[in-house]
């Protein structure tokens, strides 16, 4: 997701670009389907040799109940502020490379399948949301697994 440097305006410009998570090299993440789309909304600025972009991803991520390990498909949207410094021989900044490095580096939220969500039995597993337990182990009910 190559932007021309010099297309971008004094006052700026905002682009808005769907790409699948693939064409950006998200291709074997655990909280995103490769086939899955994204929506990158940017309002790019030019300052000196710097790009700074202000960027909203909107994607559909993939994580895990913390408590029954219930697995979660949820849209999310991460505000990313992203600079590029660039040669004047330069032509081109890549937005879409910056927004796979920052998701990477992102630090996902904590996610419950529901707010009261019972989890999984420490003693034999089962999960509380939808079977009794029968083993002897003390329930500690709402607690979070530890992955
Ligand atoms: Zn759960
Ligand atoms: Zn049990």
């Amino acid at each position: 997701m190559k932007i021309r440097i010099r297309d971008i305006v004094s006052g700026g410009i905002r682009v808005d670009h769907t790409v699948k998570a693939q064409e950006i090299g998200l291709v074997e993440e655990e909280f995103i389907d490769p086939d899955s789309v994204l929506r990158i909304v940017a309002d790019l600025q030019k300052v000196n040799n710097f790009v700074l972009a202000k960027a909203n991803v909107t994607f559909v991520a993939e994580n895990h109940c913390a408590r029954c390990l219930e697995r979660l498909s949820r849209a999310t949207t991460m505000a990313l502020d992203i600079d590029f410094e660039f040669a004047p021989r330069d032509e081109w900044i890549d937005l879409g490379d910056r927004v796979r490095e920052e998701l990477l580096m992102g630090v996902f939220p904590r996610a419950l399948c529901r707010e009261d969500c019972k989890g999984l039995c420490q003693g034999c597993g089962v999960d509380l949301n939808t079977e009794p337990c029968e083993c002897k182990a003390p329930h500690k009910a709402g607690q979070d697994n530890k992955e």
